[in-house]
């Protein structure tokens, strides 16, 4: 029987609606169709394109045998290509409806994004309801539409990057996830690096050629970052003509090695019109113990020991202290407020 009504599918729609972040979202979705159809099991799936491959990653589930969770170990297909249904839901763009295999009938529903399918919502249950489907696949439009809001919110428009609202929330997560990390004993974390990357004598690009090539330059650099930086690495625009990149899972030395390949591409792009560019940046390897300001003021302070020096070049905060080129400054208290 439907357990759904006008009131309890508004209320639905209000609390999916209030999260802000993916994560919540996809957890909101799957217990909100628990709620509302006849489910024994429903599964939230992401595409990711692996060397050619259509990977499969299980994002929630919730089996009505057991309790909600993100990981499971039963009999999960490894990628699209593995399920023909979920192969034919991933070229038409359409639902599926398994015959029933003993184990109740599995629908596929199509997750769209602006290139196609990029994910995949399934749900099992002893019949098919043709009522139930219709609710899920209400629900999946407005996930998909409030999830397209919140990466609209987290992107800069011009270059597509993370903006600077997500970068101050995202240093946190990662000086919390650092800090977590070394105070469990078995775990190895890693090293991560933190750099700024100011394209040098932006203003004359603009004087010279006007603020629409000045675009299309910060578009292109964007570019290269991608192009050039891993996808576990996270890119963001600072400011104006200033970006940052966190480095995952890279001490020092390797950062610098990275960051120097990637000046290396800008100095020798062909930018339309405008010609030749070129870069500095100022790195500084992220100490669990640091406040953000702390981190991003060290960094700024090797990129400006950069600038000075000739620009186009990488400069690491560490390098320059123990050359005694640089005094560390400590953080003035008013900083402190400032994330
Ligand atoms: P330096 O080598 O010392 O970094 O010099 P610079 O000229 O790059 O630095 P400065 O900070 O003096 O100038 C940055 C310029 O970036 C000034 C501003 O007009 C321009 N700018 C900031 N945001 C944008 C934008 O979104 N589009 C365009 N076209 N220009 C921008
Ligand atoms: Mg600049
Ligand atoms: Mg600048």
């Amino acid at each position: 029987m439907a357990k759904y009504n006008t009131s309890n599918l508004l209320e639905s729609v209000v609390r999916l609606t209030s999260l802000r972040d993916q994560h919540s979202l996809e957890i909101c979705l799957i217990k909100t169709l628990q709620e509302l159809i006849s489910a024994g099991q429903i599964r939230l799936f992401e595409i990711s394109i692996e060397s050619g491959k259509k990977t499969l990653k299980l994002l929630v589930e919730l089996d009505a045998k057991r309790s909600l969770e993100s990981e499971t170990e039963n009999t999960l297909p490894h990628c699209v290509e593995d399920d023909a249904d979920l192969m034919k839901c991933y070229s038409t763009g359409e639902k599926q409806v398994s015959a029933d295999d003993g184990s109740g009938v599995r629908v596929v529903h199509p997750i769209t994004g602006l290139n196609g399918v990029i994910g995949f919502l399934t749900v099992r249950n002893g019949v098919y309801v043709e009522k139930d489907q219709a609710v899920a696949a209400s629900f999946l439009h407005i996930y998909q539409n409030y999830l397209q809001l919140i990466n609209d919110n987290e992107h800069d428009t011009l270059t597509g990057l993370l903006n600077r609202k997500t970068f101050d929330e995202r240093i946190m997560a990662v000086m919390s996830a650092r800090r977590a990390g070394r105070r469990a004993s078995d775990s190895k974390e890693e090293q991560c690096c933190l750099a700024i990357l100011d394209i040098d004598h932006f203003k004359k690009v603009n004087d010279q050629f006007g603020h629409l090539y000045g675009d299309e330059v910060l578009l292109l650099f964007a570019q290269i970052m991608t192009r050039t930086f891993r996808d576990d690495d996270q890119l963001f625009r600072y400011g104006g003509e200033e970006f940052v990149v966190v480095l995952k899972n890279v001490g020092l030395d390797l950062g610098v090695t990275v960051l120097e390949r990637f000046r290396k591409m800008v100095e020798a792009y062909h930018f339309p019109q405008v010609g030749n560019i070129t870069a500095s940046v100022g790195v500084v390897a992220i100490s669990e113990q640091d406040l953000p300001t702390t981190i991003i003021g060290q960094a700024d302070q090797a990129l400006y020991f950069a600038k000075e020096n000739g620009r186009n070049q990488v400069c690491a905060y560490e390098k320059l202290l123990q050359a005694g080129k640089l005094t560390s400054v400590a953080p003035a208290e008013g900083d402190i407020e400032l994330f």
